[in-house]
């Protein structure tokens, strides 16, 4: 074990040269406990998440549970680096013994012992029984391996009324559409990986989160989701109602239409009927992938919020900050990415410099932003005809 420092704490963790693969890099799963430090801005936004609820919840104390918690390195974090206004109680706890036994002995080192709970419990009976105990989970944490999907249900019935869950899934490749068969048996959905299959990602998993809300008459608002690295990461505040459940179902719930010859997309709220649609622009038969989360991706307010507490954490990474900013930037566009390199090839042009097609667009009065997905991918409440004029005047 090493001691390394993240945020505000101090944390015993396994030594990562021991665990490295054939290629030299580090392999956290190997480790007998898991801590995976390019997941810093993931913990970051996690802890900037509970001090933002600080001006959202009304009751003077939030209940946060981390059940899959590892080194302890995230509950650990938010009692330490959370606490605004309000009183903040930390739960953690994991399948493993010798987590459990690391999470204390972390707990302490940050002399938190009196202040965070520590279980060994598996995480969906973790939830239920904070319940069964009279707690009001304001803030539920559910950082697996791999696919939350066994931890999703139990989180959604157990979370508070209003109450924020954030979900890690590392399994990208599915959710992108990489393995066809598996997205449709592990998410419902129904498609291929396209050229936008980071868009795809997202919208999947909230669908998927979103969809079994309303089998418990719950509904979600999410107020963040992005993919970075190698993870997609949403973060959704969960209330009750069967009427509000319905009409997410019908309003937020559609399909992905993506013309893979000239990249025309657009998102639509038609799931049921599959009939062929031809691309507006070049005529090509669209592809399809359905059905996904097409409403807002984020909650402007929320991230204003964010914003602002960033300001009081100058020890949070610089690689986080520019997460936020971006957040922030595109949270008024609810568009698809549009990648260069599709119109590029249909128009048999250069790919032009982004610079220059942000000015170009700008000029005409849209607003656009760099994608941080893709190195030739745009965000912009311009249309593809928009796109392709600058394409062609630059
Ligand atoms: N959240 C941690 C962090 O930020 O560093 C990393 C968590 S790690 C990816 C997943 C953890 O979940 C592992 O420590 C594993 O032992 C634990 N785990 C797996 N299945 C579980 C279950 N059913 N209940 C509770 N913990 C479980």
């Amino acid at each position: 074990y090493v001691l390394v420092i993240e945020g505000l704490a101090k944390l015993c963790v396994p030594d990562p040269n021991k665990y490295k693969r054939i290629d030299n890099i580090y392999e956290p799963s190997w480790a007998p406990v898991f801590y995976n430090p390019l997941m810093v801005e993931n913990r970051d936004i996690a802890v900037l998440t509970v001090r933002a609820m600080n001006s959202i919840v009304s009751k003077n104390r939030i209940v946060v549970l981390d059940p899959l918690a590892a080194t302890g390195v995230r509950g650990i974090r938010i009692a330490l680096e959370a606490r605004n206004s309000k009183d903040i109680e930390v739960f953690m706890g994991d399948i493993s013994k010798e987590a459990i036994d690391l999470m204390k002995f972390n707990a302490k080192l940050n002399n938190l012992s009196d202040n965070v709970h520590v279980y060994w419990m598996d995480a969906n009976e973790y939830m239920h029984w904070m319940v069964r105990n009279g707690y009001s989970l304001d803030y539920i944490d559910i950082d697996p391996y791999g696919s939350p999907i066994d931890f999703i249900s139990s989180a959604l019935l157990t979370i508070s009324k209003g109450g924020i869950i954030a979900i890690t899934s590392t399994d990208l490749a599915v959710l992108e559409g990489k393995y066809r068969e598996k997205l449709y048996r592990r998410y419902d959905v129904i498609g291929k990986r396209i050229n936008i299959s980071k868009d795809v990602a997202i919208r999947a998993l909230l669908y998927y989160i979103a969809r079994t809300a309303s089998r418990f008459d719950r509904y979600v608002e999410p107020i963040l989701a992005y993919v970075y690295r190698h993870y997609a990461r949403v973060y959704v505040r969960v209330y009750k109602g069967a009427s509000k459940a319905m009409q997410m179902l019908n309003e937020c719930i559609g399909t992905i239409f993506y013309c893979e010859r000239c990249g025309y997309s657009e998102l639509n709220r038609d799931i049921h009927e599959s009939k062929t649609i031809s691309c507006p622009i070049c005529g090509n038969q669209l592809t399809e992938v359905k059905p996904l989360w097409i409403c807002s991706l984020g909650n402007k307010d929320f991230l204003d919020r964010l914003s602002e507490e960033l300001i009081k954490m100058p020890w949070i990474q610089h690689t986080t900050e520019s997460l936020i900013k971006y957040f922030a930037m595109v949270s008024d566009i609810n568009v698809i990415t549009i990648r260069l390199v599709d119109i590029a090839r249909f128009l048999h042009k250069e790919i032009p410099q982004r610079d220059k097609l942000i000015k170009c667009l700008s000029e005409k009065g849209f607003k656009s932003v760099k994608s941080i997905y893709y190195s030739d991918g745009i965000l912009t409440n311009a249309n593809i005809l928009e796109v392709i004029d600058c394409f062609n005047s630059i």
